[in-house]
């Protein structure tokens, strides 16, 4: 009878991990970049950059399969096995390096497995590994990886994010204070007229003069200044590689920069009217918060509608607002 108790609680114990989805087992990552950061000297960061980036990619791609395991980095078949292998599911670490494949053995068990986590990160903290351990070193690394002056800007900064606030990055927040005075709704896809014709891209805030705006996740402020369309404007890159556009702003938070981090419900400037002009226009139309969202693939962006996540985060805020 005593054994069986124990049976049920080891069966219990054990039952509980594997029931976490692979993208909020926040531990589990944790624990597989800590390892690549003691083998190689680089710190933890920089592959939960890496991953995060590859993750996101994935996700927006269609052409990629998705992440099913911690893992989001990405090796093509053809890169893993080597480009002149005719085995394109070679697992042999020997035969994979002689076809100059990058794919490595990193669980010791003597196969280079393109499918399991631990061979896949190990493959790439070894890429970069091979390249030196410091931030300049890496940057070239990055660089003859991606052949992308963004790419490795978003990894880059990434990784200081995932250093300031660890690994796990889904909190969210409103982007106006729950008890101020504001409206929206859907009008995405509207005609806007200012400058030719145009298609709104994204969700009008009403609120009034110099009420605060709030970055609504984990990111880095990839842009900030004059446009003659959006006014005073500031552009946040958030940590699934999508771009947060809020324009027509009064003025912006001091200390926000280009390069600042940024978390849920940092403020990062306040609610105006300006635009539509040479800088400094403003008042040619009600005061409200432009905010607009656009998705990388790695190639290319596209404007997709915020109204929805708006939505949402406002209700979760609320949600949690009343718990305390
Ligand atoms: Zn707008």
């Amino acid at each position: 009878m005593k054994k069986i108790a124990i049976c049920l609680i080891v069966f219990v114990i054990y039952s509980v991990p594997l029931t976490v989805s692979a993208t909020t087992d926040y531990e589990g990552r944790q624990h597989l970049y800590s390892k690549m950061e003691t083998i190689t000297q680089i710190p933890w960061y920089y592959f939960a950059a890496v991953d995060q980036y590859e993750r996101n990619i994935r996700n927006a791609r269609k052409d990629l399969p998705d992440t099913e395991t911690l893992i989001g980095i990405y090796f093509s078949p053809q890169q893993w096995v080597g480009p002149l292998n005719p085995d394109i599911i070679d697992n042999d670490p020997l035969s994979i390096e002689i076809f100059n494949g990058i794919g490595l053995d990193g669980n010791g068990d003597g196969k280079a497995d393109r499918t399991n986590d631990e061979d896949v990160i190990y493959t790439m903290a070894m890429y970069l590994s091979s390249y030196g351990t410091d931030k300049e070193n890496l940057k070239i690394a990055l660089w003859d990886y991606y052949k992308r002056d963004k790419t490795v800007n978003f990894i880059m900064n990434y990784a200081r994010i995932y250093e300031k606030y660890g690994v796990n990055l889904d909190k969210h927040a409103f982007p106006l204070p729950l008890h101020a005075n504001y409206s929206y709704r859907s009008t995405w896809g509207d005609r806007r007229g200012w400058g030719g014709l145009r298609i709104h891209e994204g969700t009008d805030l009403f609120a009034g003069y110099g009420v605060p705006v709030k970055a609504t996740g984990y990111g880095f402020v990839e842009m900030k200044g004059w446009n003659e369309y959006g006014g005073w404007r500031i552009g946040i890159r958030d940590i699934n590689n999508v771009y947060h556009y809020l324009a027509h702003l009064r003025g912006f938070e001091k200390g926000i920069d280009v390069g600042s981090i940024v978390e849920p419900g940092t403020i990062i400037g306040y609610v105006g009217s300006s635009g539509y002009g040479p800088p400094g226009t403003q008042g040619k139309f009600p005061p409200h918060l432009h905010y607009g969202m656009y998705k990388d693939n790695g190639i290319t962006e596209w404007s997709f509608d915020p109204y929805p996540y708006l939505r949402a985060w406002e209700r979760k805020e609320r949600i949690e607002r009343k718990k305390k």
